[in-house]
């Protein structure tokens, strides 16, 4: 079988697409985040990711699978599972000729509190994000990073500020929802997260101690919002308050300068470095291929005994793989 990279991922010889940035008879879109917000022909979801994408982007046709639930779809054997990455976020393995192929989409391994866990399959070809594929990119412990959360709420309240969190208003809006009115704060939440935040009730997924954003007295309230919304009037208009951004790229000191905030955290919804290789690991693929993310990171993979190259757009492949390893590659090029 063949992969190719062209605006998104193509299993070339079968009509099946994965996270196509362009309209495709029929396409797997991993989850419901902006980037993959293509209205197919057809498109292979969970339903979870069918319902936030209709009411993000409109109505669309699905091909709905639960997980686990293995299907023929288009001359393939496919299977969704989850990624852990937000709630309905599915992985996808396809066989075919023998041959068991995984694409990630974007996941995470550690906990959450309002997606579904990840699971890791193995396979002989693995197709994965990387985003945070650097060593200095491994995340403190959820643990402490809901400490700092809580610490910076605290801050700010003793200082008569308003606590105010940007957050992205599908996954980790809500699961900073969690962390906060677990711990007893009460929320006011920008209306793009509050409805969003309604469909996750409607599968299970309970928040309490949350109201939609109003003007006028906050109290003691804290405040989560889109990043976007940072600059506008209704943000403005809030004379003492202080913000943080929730982000993976808190790891890089230098990011507060270019978020603007008063401090980022990192929450993220992606694997870290480590996850990265926790994964791959335990999948025991004979052949890697990366996306989204530093072109370096097959490096490391190669000096874990994978077999491994970035999958570049416009990008052919075949599948089929060696163990041998390449003797006197460069890691950083
Ligand atoms: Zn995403």
């Amino acid at each position: 079988m063949i992969i190719e990279c062209k605006n998104g991922v193509h299993l070339k010889g079968t009509d099946l697409w994965l996270d196509a940035k362009r309209k495709a008879d029929f396409c797997f879109v991993s989850h419901a985040h902006a980037d993959h917000a293509v209205r197919h022909t057809e498109i292979l979801a969970t339903r979870e990711t069918a319902r936030l994408f209709e009411h993000r982007y409109g109505k669309a046709k699905f091909n709905i699978l639960e997980y686990n639930r293995p299907k023929i779809l288009k001359g393939v054997k496919v299977q969704l599972f989850p990624s852990g990455h937000i709630l309905g976020g599915a992985q996808i393995l396809m066989e075919r000729d023998g041959t068991k192929i995984v694409y990630t989409g974007d996941f995470k391994l550690r906990k959450s509190l309002t997606a579904e866990k990840a699971e890791i399959k193995k396979c002989d070809i693995l197709i994965m994000e990387s985003t945070f594929g650097r060593p200095r990119y491994v995340f403190p412990h959820p643990q402490q990073i809901h400490t700092r959360m809580i610490q910076f709420v605290e801050d700010a309240q003793a200082k008569g500020e308003i606590p105010i969190f940007l957050a992205y208003s599908l996954g980790k809006a809500q699961e900073a929802m969690k962390i906060l009115s677990n711990r007893g704060f009460k929320l006011f939440v920008h209306p793009t997260i509050y409805n969003i935040v309604k469909i996750y009730e409607e599968f299970g997924v309970k928040f309490k101690n949350y109201e939609l954003f109003q003007t006028g007295n906050l109290g003691d309230r804290v405040l989560i919002v889109p990043p976007q919304m940072k600059r506008s009037r209704m943000i403005e208009n809030i004379p003492r308050k202080r913000m943080a951004m929730l982000t993976g790229w808190a790891m890089d000191s230098g990011v507060i300068n270019h978020v603007r905030g008063d401090e980022a955290i990192p929450l993220s919804d992606h694997a870290d470095f480590s996850e990265l290789i926790q994964y791959v690991k335990k999948a025991q693929p004979e052949k890697i291929y990366t996306m989204h993310g530093f072109a370096e990171f097959v490096g490391f993979l190669r000096e874990e005994g994978f077999d491994a190259e970035p999958l570049k757009e416009s990008n052919e492949v075949k599948t089929t793989f060696s163990k041998k390893l390449p003797t006197n590659y460069d890691l950083f090029a």
